[in-house]
């Protein structure tokens, strides 16, 4: 009896998936290296809370790690290391290889833009005495989480003679910060009945920026020439100034610690800097690769990747076409034997949400980094759909090297949806899958992921990238 028992649970050892926690996974120093690493990606986290400010700490370390900006015909030996950005927006960091690049490049693409309110482009206002900013939300947010929170404007005015002006207020302790009002309960009976989706609507969405009237005047709209004229003072704009300036306003507060293990790290916009980070990470610590290694940590993924600076756009295909002239192969031909990891988020379950995810087919904090097959929505409109020998390939990599990974897909079936730009770089006739980070409460203004994962992301994109 007894030995039946230990023959099948050996079977079962031997023909089953294993789904063990990855904190049972992994050694007592590479657990280390996992708080290590987060440490350094909190900092990055508070640095980056736009895809501009993503941009400039990116390229910063990118020069520390010798880095250069990539000029046409600059000379280009295995081993060099360059970067090129994209309008302010999006980057591309590169590493040569030693192989041909006609062998094709081994490519990594996260996003750095994350939900968020964005001004009105005439976004200033007066009402009842109060001074306000219009929004308008960036990206699939849940409007009624946006309201009664510390909020900090970031962004770029761009005045009527050129100039540009950069924006940052509320990060410092001693800033002033900007708010949402919502109702009281006692007075939100009627707003109480409004389903969830219309709890706040997108007109309400209104940041209060100042209360106290222009002295010594009587005109209308004082409040709104006070806040003008102390806008006036700082940076010598006026209201027209607006029209030309991307103003975003996103959570104040900080990438912290979470739970008494101080196993998660909590922070805004972790879709998908969780991935830009890790991916980056991998890039900057990259020597003497075989393939060329491209990463790529782009803009808009938000609002479906299209404009000059998402992944719709063919400045990444235009990169690679540039060091591919260099090397006088065919651009082409080097995206076609090319290979990408598509390094988005996935949706951890959640143990308080548990009906919208398929427990054998969803991803888990601490077991690791996400491999995603396909994403999309209904039958699954909107996927690249990796193929089984890429995934294979993948899966084969991972082991290899010990990374803790685990295979989830994005909800139950006719739940919903989401896709990623996998689809887009796979249309240049590249290799791609989706791999990243587990994260719950997606896209709401304070995201959680586990240390653990974030680690492992780190990992599998840097021995993706050796490969
Ligand atoms: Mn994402
Ligand atoms: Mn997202």
């Amino acid at each position: 009896m007894s030995e039946n028992k230990s023959a099948s649970s050996e079977l079962k050892d031997k023909l089953f998936m294993k789904r063990k926690n990855g904190f049972l996974r992994m050694s007592d120093e590479e657990i280390k290296s996992c708080d290590n690493f987060s440490e350094n990606y909190k900092c990055f986290l508070n640095s980056a809370k736009t895809e501009r400010e993503a941009v400039i700490t990116s390229v910063e370390l990118l020069e520390k790690k010798g880095f250069k900006p990539y000029s046409i015909g600059m000379e280009l030996r295995p081993g060099a290391k360059i970067y090129r950005v994209n309008r302010g927006k999006a980057v591309i960091a590169s590493v040569i290889g030693s192989e041909s690049i006609e062998k094709g490049v081994r490519l990594c693409a996260a996003h750095i833009d994350s939900p968020r309110l964005d001004m009105k482009q005439n976004p200033l206002y007066e009402d009842n005495e109060m001074a306000f900013f219009k929004t308008h939300y960036y990206g699939g947010l849940k409007k009624y989480q946006w309201t009664a929170m510390p909020l900090s404007l970031h962004g770029v005015i761009v005045k009527s003679d050129g100039t540009q002006i950069t924006v940052n207020i509320g990060e410092n302790e001693s800033d002033p910060v900007f708010c949402v009002t919502d109702l009281l309960p006692h007075l939100a009976t009627e707003q109480m009945k409004r389903p969830l989706s219309q709890a706040i609507k997108g007109e309400e969405l209104n940041i209060v920026i100042g209360s106290r009237p222009f002295r010594d005047d009587d005109a209308s709209e004082a409040v709104k020439l006070n806040i003008i004229s102390i806008l006036n003072e700082k940076y010598g704009i006026t209201e027209d100034d607006f029209i030309s300036a991307e103003l975003e306003a996103v959570p104040a507060f900080k990438a912290k610690d979470i739970g008494f293990d101080r196993s998660m790290v909590g922070s805004y916009g972790q879709d998908d800097r969780v991935c830009a980070y890790t991916a980056l990470a991998a890039v900057l610590n990259c020597e003497n690769p075989k393939h060329t290694v491209v990463t790529v940590l782009t803009d808009k993924e938000e609002t479906g990747s299209d404009g000059n600076t998402g992944l719709c756009s063919s400045y990444l295909k235009y990169f690679i076409y540039d060091l591919a002239a260099e090397f006088g192969a065919q651009g082409y031909r080097v995206l076609s034997a090319s290979q990408c990891l598509s390094a988005d988020v996935n949706a951890a379950f959640d143990p308080t949400f548990p009906d919208v995810n398929e427990k054998n087919n969803c991803a888990y904090i601490n077991k690791g980094v996400v491999v995603t097959k396909f994403t999309g929505a209904r039958g699954k409109s909107g996927t690249s759909d990796a193929s089984a020998e890429f995934v294979g390939r993948v899966r084969m990599l991972l082991d290899n090297k010990n990374v803790v990974w685990q295979t989830g897909e994005l909800g139950k079936v006719d739940i919903g949806g989401g896709g990623t730009v996998a689809a887009y770089i796979a249309n240049l006739d590249v290799d791609t899958i989706d791999v990243g980070v587990p994260v719950l409460s997606m896209h709401a203004p304070y995201e959680i992921v586990s240390k653990i994962d974030v680690y492992m992301a780190y990992r599998a994109f840097q021995v993706f990238i050796a490969d």
